[in-house]
């Protein structure tokens, strides 16, 4: 890997001797790619490397060495390529590699019976990510994807993030400029809920009575946010984060507000607390439990996280919840009060399977998926937050809420479309951002007996692995990127038969 290798002012088209490249883990073998990755520009140097390709140590997007094709999100677009040639000692870099092209793909270029058209339900992660892959794979025929957001698909993560803290642009947020869609032929139907799939006829039909018909569907539906009927909730500013129009309105009330209540301690709630203090409003958090994320994390990463924000400012009500609201008056079930310009509920999200389930798909606490992503229906699959499918490395069937596990199903979901028959096998990845910590977690431990710390908390330096059985089931580090990225290895070589139910 060129990059890792030399040093920036070394010109590589004049040539450098090879033992003067150090070994990023290619062997004997030389490539020569971009620096950074395509999501959000990692140092991909700083990546490991595993067989011919390339992963970013920030978000895990994984990439061809051979030919800069993004392989697995939450990268899509390729990074740049040159032809390496090596003459006795000598390695020069020469041109560079056309991008790669989708109809060049001899995986799925064969005759293998395709879709007459594809709906796509939802443009979200999932969504956007199986569009671009069956245009990547080559697939010639109509793409619809519907969508209830007014948005076209969006970053959702920095929802609660830079943008919610003022430091990232409106234009950052979509995925992809709005005539991409265009150029790629994928017709986009926004502001447009789905009422109804009909498996028998192959049709959907949207909230305004228009009807689309399918060779094959996707759903990726997502989640939506869980709404308590808390007391009063009518007479104030209470405000959910799902899309960039809630984050976009909450942003609206941030420029001129005091003092905000965030009710929940989940990972959404708290960005939002970091987000809001960065943009000076003064933050309470009300959350029940002793320790935010405890269930997720542990005890010692949560504590962790509340202490960040704590020396942020923010201040904790744990063990409590909100009784009633009226107008500013937030009141709380241990007797005091508090004063909120507006509120911002992050109590946890439920996957959208009404939809789905009205029409006979199986759901089972999400949409039941087989290994291939398919429902119970043949031809229609599901992905993202909505799916629940059979883990290999857990040996459950989990459903997870992870930006990048969505898109990595929608890509295998969508060959799957195309008749690949690839099981869905990645390791779930997924990472949360407080101010200046940011923490990375591969795995998926839903309950664990140990905890092991590597390093210091404290010292935002450390490895935390949770322990079941016996194994390592999931990893989160701080400061630890590379760990991190050597733990997905690692989990990804852990694989057991899942159980039937
Ligand atoms: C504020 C925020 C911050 C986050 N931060 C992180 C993070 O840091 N790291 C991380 O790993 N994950 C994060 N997540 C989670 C991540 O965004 C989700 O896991 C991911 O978006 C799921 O993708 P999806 O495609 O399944 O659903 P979504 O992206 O939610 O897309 C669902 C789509 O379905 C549409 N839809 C739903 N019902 C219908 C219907 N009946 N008809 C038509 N369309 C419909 C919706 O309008 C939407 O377009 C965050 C989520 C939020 C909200």
């Amino acid at each position: 890997m060129a990059d890792s290798a030399t040093n920036s002012s070394t010109d590589l088209t004049r040539g450098v001797r090879a033992n003067e490249i150090a070994d990023g883990g290619t062997g004997d073998r030389f490539f020569a790619v971009g620096a950074h990755c395509t999501h959000y520009h990692g140092p991909l140097a700083e990546g490991i490397v595993v067989g011919d390709t390339v992963r970013c140590p920030w978000h895990h997007a994984c990439f061809s060495l051979e030919t800069g094709e993004a392989l697995r999100a939450p990268a899509l677009d390729p990074i740049a390529c040159w032809r390496v040639e090596r003459s006795s000692d000598q390695v020069f870099v020469r041109d560079k590699l056309p991008t790669p092209s989708s109809s060049a793909r001899p995986r799925s270029a064969g005759s293998r019976q395709r879709p007459s058209s594809i709906v796509i339900l939802g443009g979200g992660a999932a969504g956007l990510a199986a569009a671009d892959m069956l245009r990547r794979e080559g697939y010639d025929g109509p793409i619809t994807m519907i969508s209830a957001d007014q948005d076209p698909p969006v970053d959702r993560p920095n929802l609660s993030k830079d943008f919610l803290a003022g430091e990232a642009k409106d234009d950052w947020i979509p995925l992809w400029p709005q005539d991409l869609y265009g150029e790629k032929r994928i017709e986009l139907l926004l502001g447009s809920p789905v009422s109804a799939i009909e498996p028998a006829e192959r049709t959907v039909t949207l909230a305004n009575g228009a009807r689309r018909e399918f060779g094959s569907l996707l759903i990726a539906t997502g989640a939506d946010p869980v709404r308590l009927p808390i007391p009063g909730h009518e007479t104030a500013k209470v405000h959910y984060l799902r899309s960039f129009a809630d984050s976009r309105a909450i942003v609206d009330l941030a420029r001129s507000a005091k003092h905000a209540v965030v009710v929940g301690g989940s990972f959404i709630g708290l960005e939002v607390a970091a987000s809001l203090r960065t943009r000076g409003v003064a933050v309470d958090v009300v959350a029940r439990g002793h320790v935010p994320l405890e269930h997720v994390m542990g005890t010692e990463v949560g504590r962790f996280i509340q202490s960040v924000h704590e020396a942020h400012g923010v201040t904790f009500h744990m063990g409590e919840r909100v009784t009633s609201l009226a107008g500013r008056k937030v009141s709380l079930s241990g007797g005091s009060t508090l004063d909120a310009d507006f509120v911002v509920m992050g109590v946890g999200v439920k996957p959208s399977t009404t939809v789905a389930e009205k029409a006979g798909i199986a759901v089972d606490r999400g949409i039941a998926v087989s290994e291939f992503l398919e429902t119970n229906v043949p031809g229609i699959f599901a992905a993202g937050d909505v799916a629940r499918w059979p883990d290999p490395h857990t040996g459950e069937r989990i459903r997870v809420e992870h930006w990048v596990v969505a898109e990595r199903q929608g890509q295998v979901a969508a060959r799957n479309m195309l008749g690949l028959r690839e099981p869905f096998d990645a390791v779930p990845f997924f990472w949360s951002q407080h101010y200046d910590v940011t923490i990375r977690y591969v795995g998926h431990a839903e309950r664990w007996d140990s905890v092991k710390i590597d390093g210091s908390l404290d010292r935002r330096d450390a490895t935390v692995s949770f322990i079941r059985g016996g194994a390592k089931r999931a990893v989160a580090t701080v400061s630890r990127d590379r760990e991190c990225l050597e733990a997905e290895l690692a989990l990804e070589h852990s694989t057991v038969a899942v159980r039937k139910s």
